[in-house]
């Protein structure tokens, strides 16, 4: 499973992120609601996945902003 990976959540919360962000910029510059709603909404789902997935597969606590290859909780090594 994908969230057993912290890395591949790292990966899809960072393309997530990058997704929405740009429509997000470009919607407030050019005040297209619409688009900065889309844009917005897609910064929001990554930071929940992010909060939801990105955690220790060994103990299952939550990594934060950690991006080590090894838990700072258990001490356990990242796949
Ligand atoms: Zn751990």
């Amino acid at each position: 499973m994908w969230k057993d990976s912290p890395r591949t959540v790292r990966k899809i919360v960072f393309g997530t992120f990058a997704v929405g962000a740009v429509p997000a910029l470009a919607g407030a510059m050019m005040e297209v609601t619409a688009l900065t709603v889309i844009g917005v909404l897609l910064v929001i789902v990554a930071v929940v996945i992010h909060f939801m997935f990105y955690r220790c597969p060994h103990c299952g606590e939550f990594l934060d902003r950690s991006t080590g290859a090894y838990c700072p909780h258990c001490g356990k090594k990242m796949e």
